[in-house]
């Protein structure tokens, strides 16, 4: 038994003696009954938030304005949240406020999915009001109660309902489809920021295309923010859709799904740039991803199976070997040819792949040629950089020293 779960059941322990109800409730009972592990353990319970913190000697109030308190329990943090229902939504988004309730049942009931939407107790008892037991055997997202209904509360739904479908690799009922294919235009109102996280999530899981096909089947991705901006109809195989499996990282399949979203066809060769770059920074990514991912796509829209060994080394040492290939790998599979460029080969060949490995640094060019800083420091490091990695000089400080004298003696300014 792992710690958290070990201090989840203390929690529940405590909770009952106290005198309160309090389960194991959502994710945890779903991996729970899968035989996975789950990623965290939440508790649900008839205790007020001031009651449940005095109860434990150490709570932090996270959110205790919707029930939510984090106790510290064998130093791992479980959160306790009471028994709610959510009160008025507002633009198909989160609900402004919640309240409280006595009974578990309305809390279950409230819940996206019925696999979601179960509870155990500290004996490993399931309390099940909507046979969310039957559909985790047989691999069924469905809605608690109809799910038009539920989408028009919260949008969101729809997408976790392809994240679950990803991550459980589990179908979604037919009638929540339905309901995601009349209910789409609600995802507008969404923020950025949740869409995101829940794509992070499809992308770590074991069948991004699982999850995909229905957002892309039902249009639901050109209704959700920043995917709605792009308006012409998506174009994309079921083979395209099914290489998101075959890519391992977070990374490669944000790249590849962005590129099958954003790509244009021109002079017969897919180029996704132009829109793309432009409309990245409404992703929020952190600035060192949203880096990466621009030079990928740049790399995949100017991939030429025909440059030169120098071109290529020019292109390694720009973009890095990690970078140019995953931009090898999805031009591949973009357009169902293959490279053959000797990526990796060139890349050992050359002695150093940064400047900052260069054994000559600007100080020493200043102090060797006695000129003051100025444009041509810049120009002669770079020089001297690109002699080392051809093979033409060695990666040695005075044989630089001497060559990078000369040449920056040469240099007016
Ligand atoms: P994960 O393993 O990814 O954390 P999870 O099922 O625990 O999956 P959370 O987003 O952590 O998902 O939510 C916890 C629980 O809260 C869910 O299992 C579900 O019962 C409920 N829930 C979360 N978001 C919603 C929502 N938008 N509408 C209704 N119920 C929700
Ligand atoms: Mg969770």
């Amino acid at each position: 038994m792992n710690e958290q779960f070990i201090a989840a059941k203390e929690v529940l322990r405590l909770l009952e003696d106290a005198g309160y109800e309090a389960f194991l409730v959502g994710g945890c009972v779903r991996d729970n009954l899968l035989g996975k592990e789950p990623a965290d353990y939440d508790i649900t319970t008839n205790a007020l938030p001031n009651e449940i913190m005095k109860v434990f000697p150490r709570t932090i109030p996270t959110g205790i304005k919707h029930g939510t308190i984090s106790v510290i329990q064998n130093k791992t943090v479980i959160e306790v949240t009471t028994y709610r229902v959510e009160g008025n939504y507002e633009d198909h988004r989160r609900p402004k406020d919640v309240q409280f309730v006595s009974q578990l049942k309305y809390d279950l009931m409230r819940r996206d999915f019925t696999i979601n939407a179960m509870a155990m107790n500290r004996k490993g008892n399931v309390i099940d009001y909507v046979n969310g037991r039957d559909d985790l055997r047989t691999g069924i997202i469905r809605t608690v109660g109809k799910a038009e209904h539920r989408f028009e509360e919260d949008a969101l739904r729809m997408l976790r309902a392809c994240r679950f479908a990803s991550q459980l690799s589990f179908s979604i009922d037919e009638s929540t489809m339905k309901a995601i294919q009349k209910c789409k235009s609600y995802a507008n109102h969404l923020a950025v920021e949740r869409i995101v996280t829940e794509f992070e999530k499809i992308w770590k899981s074991r069948q991004p295309s699982k999850g995909l096909r229905p957002l892309l089947s039902t249009n639901l991705i050109l209704n959700m923010p920043p995917f709605h901006l792009q308006t012409t109809e998506l174009n994309i195989t079921e083979v395209e859709w099914n290489n998101l499996d075959f890519f391992s990282t977070t990374l490669e399949r944000w790249v590849y799904f962005l590129y099958l979203i954003f790509r244009r066809s021109e002079n017969h060769q897919p180029v996704c740039s132009k829109d793309l770059i432009s409309i990245l920074p409404k992703f929020k990514f952190s600035n060192h991803d949203k880096r990466k991912i621009a030079s990928i796509i740049t790399l995949i829209d100017e991939w030429d199976i025909t440059i030169t060994e120098e071109q290529g080394k020019l292109l390694l040492l720009k973009y890095q070997l990690n970078a140019v290939l995953m931009a090898e790998q999805i031009w591949e599979k973009i357009t169902k040819r293959k490279s053959h460029l000797p990526l990796e080969k060139w890349w050992k060949q050359m002695p150093i792949h940064q400047l900052s490995e260069l054994a000559i640094n600007g100080n020493d060019l200043l102090r060797v040629t006695g000129k003051v800083a100025g444009p041509w420091l810049k120009k002669t490091l770079q020089y001297l950089y690109h002699q080392v990695v051809f093979g033409h000089l060695p990666n040695v400080t005075k044989v630089l020293e001497k060559e990078g004298g000369k040449y920056g003696a040469g240099l007016t300014s």
